[in-house]
């Protein structure tokens, strides 16, 4: 007899919702992880009296994640406190200008108008296909399995209207917003968006360009940081039994006659199950803890062919003002162009931009939330563009500059006097992120996540080579992000309770 009927490896959104999920169908669930919090890329960090996010800085397109509630029987909303963010956010121009774009579909498009007359009428025709997509989207690929080819016919047999859309696959964010709108300035308020999805504007699929619609739909932020999310799941999965060990690594999944049968711990202790689920990066997962001898070819090769994606130089800053922004995020205005260029000319050569050409995202949490610092204080994550592999030096030697001069060029071009009035700044760069959160080259959403990482190209939420095992989390369908994982923890959730004896 088993000591659990599910271990779940690693406490993120994905491990959280799959084990909170399995708890409530009445199965014995614990949760493995290896750090000292819950929530991985989703939590939240206390200091000095100020609270700052670890990664993800806000939440959108809520509907996988009112599924996951909705299935443990309760609701989002009753769970956590979700703050809407109006304006959705402010871009920033190099020469000091700003435009802040509000929640309202008219209003952004009586703005866009403001900038090109032909491209602000072409807004309300962007929004109306987007929305469709997005709905079209949000029914079918979004919350089902699409481990094979036969998962993928099954979803367009059940929602055919996915083949108006499955082609945009084959193009990009790139050529659906430059149908729409032909202005500089217009694409410029939108480029930055394509960085969501963790590619640039020519690389990434065209079906995320509906992102520059869909924050129209709301954006929230929950009162307290993002870790109220992941709260909220142990919260619900206690109810229902599921226990949780924090400082847990495991170190390798057991295998016995090609089935998963438990796991065993950095302290060589071993712990039995009848399935084990996995939010670890299927790479190391299959490599490192499952290890090569049990996998096919075919795993192995495919496996070791996953590219890793983009990562992030994250600051956590504390200031002892009202920084003078005008949203929960404020991106420096850049083309297009300049986002593809970033990724040719630096990300593939490890040459790191100056401050000054640098661009990114100033996220202020506490412009929503002012529970987050001490009274008259603001939290702020500075976030310049970066990469994992670079040339001729290496993050823990290049960090502390690197920070230094991208805060320099934002407080004397950008946010006044931003540095003169820091209480501390806590830089994390993509070799902290791997260290802290075994996150692969500090990858924030597992893999690429271009076409060829997408659906069936991206590891199985139910292994393919090893019975019991099932993947959750951004390394599998559909992809890294705060609503995405929570539905890849409902997919393996179904896969389970489809494929085992529950
Ligand atoms: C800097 C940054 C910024 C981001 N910004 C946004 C954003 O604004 N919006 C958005 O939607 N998304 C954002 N994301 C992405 C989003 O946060 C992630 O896609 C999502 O939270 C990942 O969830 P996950 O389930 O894949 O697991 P993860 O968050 O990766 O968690 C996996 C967990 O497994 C644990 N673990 C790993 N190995 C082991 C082991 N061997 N034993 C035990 N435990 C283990 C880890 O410690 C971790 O807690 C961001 C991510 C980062 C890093």
């Amino acid at each position: 007899m088993a000591d659990y009927d599910v271990i779940v490896i690693g406490a993120g959104l994905g491990g959280l919702s799959s084990g909170a999920l399995l708890a409530h169908r009445g199965l014995k669930v614990l949760v493995l992880e290896q750090s000292g919090r819950i929530g991985g890329c989703c939590s939240t960090f206390e200091r000095d009296g100020y609270r700052h996010d670890v990664g993800a800085s806000i939440v959108e397109i809520t509907q996988p994640i009112e599924l996951v509630f909705k299935a443990l029987g309760t609701s989002f909303g009753e769970e956590v406190d979700l703050i809407p963010c109006d304006p959705i956010f402010s871009v920033m121009y190099r020469n000091g200008e700003r435009i802040t774009v509000e929640k309202s579909i008219e209003a952004t498009g009586k703005l866009i108008a403001s900038l090109d007359p032909a491209d602000g009428r072409r807004w309300f025709d962007f929004c109306d296909y987007c929305s469709d997509m997005m709905d079209v989207l949000l029914d079918s690929i979004l919350v089902e399995p699409a481990d094979t080819l036969g998962d993928m016919a099954r979803v367009v047999k059940k929602n055919p209207a996915l083949l108006r859309y499955l082609p945009n696959f084959m193009s990009t964010y790139q050529d659906l917003i430059q149908k729409y709108f032909k202005s500089d300035q217009v694409q410029r308020t939108m480029a930055y968006q394509s960085l969501y999805m963790g590619m640039p504007p020519a690389l990434c699929p065209g079906p995320f360009a509906m992102i520059p619609y869909s924050e129209h739909r709301g954006i929230w932020y929950p009162r307290g940081g993002m870790i109220r999310i992941p709260e909220a799941l142990v919260r619900c999965g206690q109810k229902d039994g599921m226990e949780l060990r924090l400082n847990t690594p495991v170190t390798s999944v057991i295998v016995r006659n090609g089935r998963a049968k438990g796991v065993v711990l950095e302290d060589g202790r071993e712990i039995s199950s009848r399935m084990v689920v996995s939010n670890v990066n299927p790479r190391m997962l299959y490599l490192d803890l499952i290890g090569e001898q049990h996998l096919p070819w075919l795993t192995r090769t495919g496996v070791k062919s996953l590219k890793y994606g983009k990562s992030l130089c994250m600051v956590y800053v504390g200031v002892d003002c009202k920084p003078p922004l005008d949203a929960h995020h404020s991106y420096i205005a850049v083309s297009m162009q300049e986002v593809n260029d970033f990724w040719a000319k630096h990300v593939e050569t490890g040459v790191m931009l100056p401050a000054n050409a640098n661009y990114g995202l100033v996220c202020w949490p506490s412009h929503s939330d002012d529970s987050l610092a001490p009274e008259g204080h603001h939290v702020l994550n500075v976030i310049p563009e970066s990469f994992y592999h670079l040339k001729g030096t290496n993050w823990d030697a290049f960090k502390d500059r690197f920070i230094d001069e991208y805060i320099d060029y934002l407080s004397e071009k950008l946010v006044p006097d931003l540095r003169g009035h820091i209480t501390h700044a806590i830089g994390s760069s993509p070799v902290d992120f791997e260290r802290h959160l075994r996150l692969p080259e500090g990858s924030i959403y597992c893999f690429h996540q271009d076409a060829s990482h997408q659906a069936v190209f991206r590891p199985s939420s139910k292994s393919k080579c090893i019975d019991g095992l099932y993947l959750t989390g951004s390394g599998t369908h559909p992809g890294g992000g705060v609503p995405t994982t929570m539905s890849s923890g409902y997919i393996a959730y179904s896969q389970i309770l489809k494929h085992e004896r529950c």
